[in-house]
């Protein structure tokens, strides 16, 4: 049955059973899902005045003054690609150690993925990394805030600018965190994602911040047939619904029954990540003791963690069980677990059409692939207690004593 007693309860000494913990849950509450109901009740369920609150919203939170809200992040992807021309012959540099999405749009673009290596310690890229691979063919960098964490930013746009090539932030993890003082978001072009084990979700949904005027055009009008206004404009407006094709686009246009949800979720985002960071202090304390299981490091440069995923890296030889087992024995304990992620140029086909495609990779990735091996994410959201992580914590050292194979 379903149990409803996780929601909102956000207590830290909930009682803890052996029920089955995610690796993930929504931050939703009820007060969520009575404005859900509203807006279905409201009869105007797809893009329409909860889009605009939400843009407005993440305008105020990161001081981007161009928001666009869309059916994910990925769709985001596909269509800033497109409002920068990205096309055959052009390269973009990205780590291979993120999300599929961003490779697989890239190829998709006809263009091609330039994989750079991480710091196998924070698992993001660094400038020292990127500027090995830039040459003339180079037409855009898009490095990935980490769990939470935020990239040496300064760094990044420092040598964009020497290079004159754009960056465009995958701030897929980064909602709510900040680099210097100030909100990701507040830099340049970002692309956030809703999907639902993002720290505020809508169960899927995508958002693109961007100080450019023109990026915002296009990806506005693109997102929705590549009309000049989207269905609610044309209804608040009163314009013809004839409204005509600018150039040909797609339908990756926000219903309001989702970004209500994460509307609501925005209004807490500041306790949701307070909650998560001591949930993750606690994992980072009791996993001290355990020798073999790493949790990632944190930035030296200040920034403010948004704390995503509680990602530990498994040594095989320390821990005496590999990074596949110990999901499995995880699962066997009713923890969910996950891997973000897999290298995506170890995927089956990227493995086997790279190098027709492109050509021999420009550089190594050792990192990559020694911490692509390693990586585990441990559950962690809003509505865990303080026991849960112990549950976790105790589920590990259990699993490293009886060393099960
Ligand atoms: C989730 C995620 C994406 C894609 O977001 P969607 O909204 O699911 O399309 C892209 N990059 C990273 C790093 C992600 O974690």
């Amino acid at each position: 049955m379903y149990t409803l007693y996780r929601i909102s309860t956000n207590s830290l000494d909930k009682h803890v059973t052996d029920e089955f913990l995610p690796l993930c849950r929504p931050a939703t509450d009820e007060n969520d899902i009575n404005a859900l109901i509203d807006v279905v009740r409201s009869g105007w369920i797809t893009t329409g005045p909860k889009n605009a609150a939400l843009e407005k919203e993440i305008s105020q939170l990161t001081g981007a003054p161009h928001v666009v809200a869309l059916s994910s992040a990925t769709a985001g992807m596909h269509l800033v690609l497109k409002a920068l021309n990205i096309g055959p012959g052009d390269e973009v540099i990205t780590p291979s150690l993120t999300w599929v999405s961003t490779a697989n749009m890239i190829c998709l673009a006809g263009a091609k993925p330039v994989f750079v290596d991480v710091d196998p310690n924070t698992l993001m890229v660094s400038s020292e990394q990127i500027e090995p691979l830039i040459n003339k063919n180079t037409k855009l960098i898009i490095p990935v805030h980490y769990a939470g964490a935020a990239l040496e930013l300064d760094a990044i746009y420092d040598l964009a600018k020497k290079y004159d090539i754009p960056v465009v932030e995958d701030a897929a993890h980064a909602l709510g965190a900040e680099y210097k003082g100030k909100p990701i978001g507040a830099r340049g072009t970002c692309l956030f994602s809703l999907h639902a084990i993002k720290n505020i979700s809508a169960g899927e949904g995508g958002l693109l911040t961007t100080f450019d005027a023109k990026i915002a055009d296009a990806v506005r009008r693109l997102k929705f047939h590549g009309l000049g206004v989207d269905a609610f404009d044309r209804k608040e407006q009163g314009r013809s619904p004839q409204a005509e094709v600018i150039e040909p686009g797609f339908k990756y246009n926000l219903p309001d029954i989702c970004a209500v949800l994460a509307l609501g979720q925005l209004n807490r985002i500041d306790a949701i990540t307070e909650k998560r960071r001591v949930l993750v202090e606690h994992y980072s304390h009791l996993l001290s003791t355990v020798s073999g299981i790493t949790p990632l490091s944190i930035p030296s440069y200040p920034h403010k963690h948004c704390h995503h995923l509680m990602i530990v890296k498994v040594d095989p030889t320390e821990f005496g069980v590999d990074r596949n087992d110990l999901i499995e024995l995880l699962k066997q304990r009713n923890i969910g677990s996950g891997i973000h992620f897999r290298p995506i140029h170890q995927q089956k086909y990227y493995r086997e059409n790279y190098v027709t495609l492109y050509g021999e990779p420009n550089t190594n990735l050792n990192h990559t692939e020694l911490v692509g091996s390693q990586i585990c994410s441990l559950p962690l959201f809003p509505d865990m207690s303080l026991g849960d992580v112990e549950r976790v914590v105790e589920a590990i050292k259990d699993i490293a004593s009886k060393n099960e194979k």
